[in-house]
């Protein structure tokens, strides 16, 4: 048996405004939570100040990305001190947007999970193949050589603060979920993965979540899954209804 604590994260992506942000976490303010769930919400970074002055506390705040570095020359860039500064205590990491429209490769989101945990954060660390490497029987070589960069950059202490998202790219923003049996096959096989490459002790307490079209009508029969510790949620958190994915 485990103690994976279930875990919701929202991903809002590029979008909201002051308003439509106060909004909603007035929403969720008034909002019942089962306390059996860990909640996150991954804001742009400029709300970031927003959230930790307004958000209820048993939600926890997340960015979308940073650097590799605290400080220094990196015009643009968003170091990890700083979203702990301002209140985040969580990162996304590797999203397929990121490494599809920006390039990161699997080296570099590695590098920035490395730097993300030495200063405190927690990363979510997102995975996933995309429609065309599925349809080739590629999916678990991409899922393996994204988490291989990972296990060669990390230390086997350092998962306690990583949460897996497996986010196939087919399924994001398209409305095309996955079926329980096709999210909880990868699961099983990053698990075994991570049991070979790492050690069966964070095998067995690593939360692996899923990802892509994630909604309050497809989500209950995937969170029963045996290796389906949560959700990573997208256009779906940018609602109330978010609440009863969390409820799940
Ligand atoms: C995501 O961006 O991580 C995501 C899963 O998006 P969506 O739920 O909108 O597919």
């Amino acid at each position: 048996t485990h103690n994976r604590k279930f875990f919701v994260g929202g991903n809002w992506k590029m979008n909201g405004s002051t308003d439509s942000i106060s909004d909603l976490v007035n929403s969720f303010n008034q909002g019942v939570m089962s306390q059996s769930v860990e909640v996150v919400i991954g804001a742009p970074y400029v709300y970031i100040p927003l959230l930790a002055s307004t958000l209820r506390k048993d939600i926890a705040i997340s960015a979308q990305n940073c650097f590799t570095k605290a400080s220094g020359a990196y015009t643009g860039e968003i170091s990890a001190d700083m979203l702990k500064d301002v209140g985040a205590t969580w990162v996304i990491l590797g999203h397929s947007e990121r490494r599809s429209i920006f390039k990161e490769s699997d080296f570099f989101i590695a590098e920035k999970t490395k730097y993300a945990l030495s200063v405190g954060l927690k990363v979510i660390f997102c995975c996933g193949e995309s429609l065309e490497e599925r349809e080739s029987n590629n999916t678990m070589n991409v899922v393996e050589r994204q988490l291989e960069a990972l296990i060669a950059t990390i230390s086997p202490a350092d998962y306690e603060n990583v949460v897996i998202a497996y986010e196939p790219v087919w399924a994001i923003g398209t409305g095309k979920v996955a079926s329980p049996e096709q999210a909880q096959e990868v699961h099983a096989h990053i698990r075994t993965f991570i049991k070979e490459r790492v050690s069966s002790d964070v095998a067995q307490n690593i939360r692996i979540i899923y990802g892509g079209s994630v909604n309050e009508k497809n989500s209950n029969v995937t969170a029963t899954q045996t290796d389906v510790d949560g959700f990573l949620v997208g256009g779906a958190s940018l609602k109330p209804s978010f609440f009863e994915i969390v409820n799940v």
